[in-house]
């Protein structure tokens, strides 16, 4: 019996064909900037989103870490959603590691940051408050796309107050298939944008951080510090210039499929489907029977993530089919709630 792994699309391994892009990517060394594989990529994004330069990373986290680095100085702040992953997620590394004070901002179930709320948070310059400096989003955000025309509404906001504007696309690609518009315009306005490959892109590793040319400089520098200058990472690149060819329109398949099994465990007494957005699909069960019904499900070969979130949260992606969607309702339609 396969195993059906929902615990989130992280888990993808590459496929077939991209091993073998992987296997046949020219490679030199990135530190020197000799790697043509990781070039051609960073310039192909950078040009696909309508940025000036890019710069590849091993991880999400690492290239969220650098913009935050890249735009803010010791004692400065980033205004961030109190749910965000740079917020939440990520270690406190912008504290940690980049003296950089998060203001956070509860969200509205949307994933907006009400935008008053930002705007009354940004501090008078005075030495008693640190510096605002920057406006950080996430789209998708638990799977949800924000609402476009907030986009464009907190875009005003960070330029008519003078703050940077970065935005965590880990799944970018999905909320613009989500959106039906090229990816290119979820991202216009943003100074800076992190996207993963290594999500519903299904590649094993790697992110993208784009921005201006002196910002990417900035995060080059801050790379290095970090221990993220890598050598032959072509390879690794490779597998990202495979899933833009060939993961980002299928996406749309993942949606799909979260809504089917949405849709089919709506049906189950005992369950709430609380939502579904995007490949995330949030249900409810009485927490007491939490532990007990993913122990049944992984003797059916369904594996959850429990804990991290009120709800359950089943992540389709690359490895989930239609089998298994149909599978794992049958996995939940068999427990006793
Ligand atoms: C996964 C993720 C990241 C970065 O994760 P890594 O595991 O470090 O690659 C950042 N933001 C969001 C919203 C994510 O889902």
């Amino acid at each position: 019996m396969q195993t059906i792994d929902l615990r989130s699309d992280t888990v993808t391994r590459p496929t077939d064909a991209m091993r073998e892009a992987m296997l046949r990517a020219p490679v030199g060394d990135d530190v020197y900037g000799e790697d043509p594989t990781v070039n051609a990529l960073q310039e192909r994004l950078a040009a696909d989103l309508g940025f000036a330069a890019a710069l590849f990373v091993p991880t999400g986290t690492q290239s969220n870490l650098l913009a935050l680095m890249s735009h803010c100085e010791r004692g400065d702040e980033y205004i961030v959603g109190a749910d965000a992953h740079t917020y939440r997620f990520e270690g406190g590394g912008a504290a940690v590691l980049g003296s950089i004070q998060p203001q956070p901002i509860p969200q509205e179930a949307d994933g907006t940051l009400p935008l008053d709320k930002v705007e009354a948070a940004i501090k008078p310059i005075d030495p008693h408050f640190a510096r605002s400096r920057l406006l950080a989003l996430e789209n998708t955000w638990h799977g949800r796309p924000l609402p476009f025309d907030y986009l464009g509404k907190a875009r005003e906001l960070a330029s008519r107050r003078g703050l940077g504007f970065h935005l965590d696309g880990a799944r970018l690609f999905n909320a613009a298939v989500a959106y039906g518009r090229p990816a290119r315009d979820v991202v216009a306005g943003f100074d800076s944008v992190s996207v993963c490959f290594s999500k519903g892109l299904g590649a094993p590793v790697g992110s993208v951080l784009l921005g201006s040319t002196d910002l990417i400089e900035r995060a080059k520098r801050w790379r290095k510090v970090a221990g993220g200058g890598w050598r032959q990472a072509g390879m690794l690149a490779a597998a990202a210039l495979h899933a833009l060819d060939h993961h980002v329109a299928r996406l749309a398949e993942d949606h799909a499929r979260a809504a089917r099994l949405a849709e089919g465990l709506g049906t189950i007494d005992g369950l709430t489907v609380k939502g579904c957005h995007t490949n995330m699909v949030f249900v409810d069960v009485p927490a007491a029977r939490l532990a007990d019904l993913a122990t049944h499900t992984a003797a059916h070969g369904v594996r959850l993530s429990i804990g991290y979130l009120p709800s359950i949260r089943l992540v389709t992606h690359l490895d989930v089919d239609d089998a298994a969607i149909e599978r794992t309702i049958a996995a939940f339609a068999s427990f006793a709630y």
